[in-house]
């Protein structure tokens, strides 16, 4: 299909969680300009014609207190605000399968989870015995989603693909092994949603590395696809943890600020 036919979908940011952190704390090599840098934590939306497309579903409330993050609301709570029910929703774009991005699997019963192959090789696979990178992961949500597998509701891709006209997945491997970024045709033109192939701006837009990594050169790579994807225009390229893309991007209605950002 031409991009002139293309259908334009309305694309949300929902920030869920977040915590303090230092500079020093993302960056490889640390950085010498240290200072406070909080890590925010989103889900997104996307809705067209074909319905609507939640992109990861975060973590729990539960999981926010293992892990010492501020829960702000449940992914779930803030999809109803903007009127979309979970147990209506047909289909869950999972970026990848680190904790902060899966969490929430089971509260969308009606679902099928679109993920590439190569992160549920890599989840369920050898290098999940070390720490750093095993610890990225909830082992039940793991498992879950293996289960879910067993019950025909996840749909593994192997590579770029196409799921309804104007909505396309896309391998950006480097952060976790099979990570994939997605784009959405949009009244402004393709919309990338990074999610941690570029944490912040600062990766995509000065080839800085994030420091938690699978591949130094896949990550390097992927912030070359993500511009790619969205035609050169290296402001259409949303990250999956900056603080700043609440300042950037207007409240999708008045009393959400800093919860639900429009950012076609
Ligand atoms: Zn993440």
């Amino acid at each position: 299909m031409q991009p002139a036919q293309l259908p334009h979908y309305e694309v949300f940011a929902l920030r869920y969680a977040t915590r303090d952190a230092q500079r020093r704390d993302h960056f490889i090599g640390g950085d010498p300009h240290d200072g406070p840098m909080p890590m925010d934590y989103y889900v997104w939306l996307a809705v067209g014609p074909s319905g609507a497309y939640v992109i990861d579903t975060g973590f729990t409330a539960e999981m926010a207190k293992e892990r010492k993050r501020t829960f702000l609301r449940c992914p779930v709570d803030s999809l109803a605000l903007l009127g979309v029910e979970a147990g209506a929703v047909r289909d869950v774009i999972l970026t990848h399968m680190h904790y902060d991005h899966v969490g929430n699997f089971h509260k969308f019963p009606n679902a099928r989870f679109h993920l590439q192959e190569r992160e549920m090789a890599y989840a369920t696979g050898k290098y999940m015995r070390y720490p750093r990178i095993g610890n990225s992961f909830h082992v039940e949500d793991v498992v879950g989603m293996v289960r879910l597998n067993f019950k025909g509701r996840v749909e593994m891709h192997a590579g770029e693909v196409e799921i309804a006209p104007g909505i396309t997945l896309h391998p950006t491997y480097g952060h976790s092994d099979g990570l994939q970024s997605v784009r959405e045709h949009t009244r402004r033109g393709w919309l990338v949603l990074a999610s941690d192939a570029s944490h912040y701006f600062w990766g995509v837009e000065q080839n800085k590395l994030f420091a938690i990594v699978f591949s130094v050169a896949d990550m390097l790579a992927g912030y070359d696809k993500l511009k790619k994807l969205a035609d050169g225009r290296v402001e259409m390229v949303v990250p999956g943890h900056d603080a700043e893309v609440c300042k950037r991007y207007p409240a999708s209605k008045p009393g959400l600020e800093g919860i639900c950002v429009r950012l076609d």
